[in-house]
């Protein structure tokens, strides 16, 4: 009930305040998180809640499966302001077990306008169509195909001509890929961040 949200948000400003009595102003004036945030829209993986951060802290941006197309202008925009407006230096690209997207991609079955969104992990389950045969069940098969998302989200994102440019100008930006897990609430980083440096061996490769 929309009442009962409403409810809800009245008490979390009240205490709040009572906790802070300049904390509204104090990010109304200003907004600097630290953070760009690339997420799965499911519900169960809020950025700032996972990461135990609070509002003003991470800048977000979430869809189905955290899928990132090179095209996606929704996506481009959110990341040139995180760059080049708001000076963000660690982006996240984040994954989460039992991905409803993931599982997706991997059935045969039709899901509407999604199927097309998810193409890009559907191309990554054959791509290491011989790796992922190793998985003895569809849940690890599916989580090993969750993590393969996110080291290519890491890539796609390293490879914006915004992260390019930024690097060239000797910004130092690194992007992270994490995975999360709903059974145990923690974070797992999947050591394929993409900094400056790497992305020069790279090039030179
Ligand atoms: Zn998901």
């Amino acid at each position: 009930m929309l009442s009962e949200l409403l409810k809800r948000n009245v008490a979390w400003s009240t205490l709040r305040n009572s906790n802070e009595p300049n904390y509204f102003s104090r990010l109304a004036t200003q907004q600097a998180p630290e953070f760009f945030w690339i997420g799965c829209s499911d519900s169960r993986v809020p950025a700032n809640v996972v990461a135990g951060l609070d509002p003003g802290e991470v800048f977000v941006h979430r869809n189905v499966a955290n899928v990132v197309h090179s095209s996606d202008m929704n996506l481009l925009t959110a990341l040139e302001f995180a760059v080049e407006a708001l000076e963000i230096r660690e982006i996240i690209v984040c994954g989460h077990y039992g991905c409803g997207g993931v599982r997706a991609a991997t059935e045969d079955l039709p899901h509407g306008l999604v199927d097309h969104w998810l193409e890009p992990i559907r191309r990554l389950s054959r791509s290491y169509a011989v790796d992922l045969a190793h998985a003895p069940d569809k849940e690890t098969y599916r989580d090993r195909l969750a993590e393969l998302n996110v080291i290519e989200g890491v890539r796609r994102v390293s490879e914006t001509p915004i992260l390019q440019r930024a690097w060239k100008h000797g910004t130092e930006i690194r992007v992270h890929g994490l995975i999360y897990s709903l059974r145990d609430g923690l974070l797992r980083d999947l050591n394929c961040t993409i900094d400056e440096s790497h992305s020069r061996l790279e090039a030179a490769e």
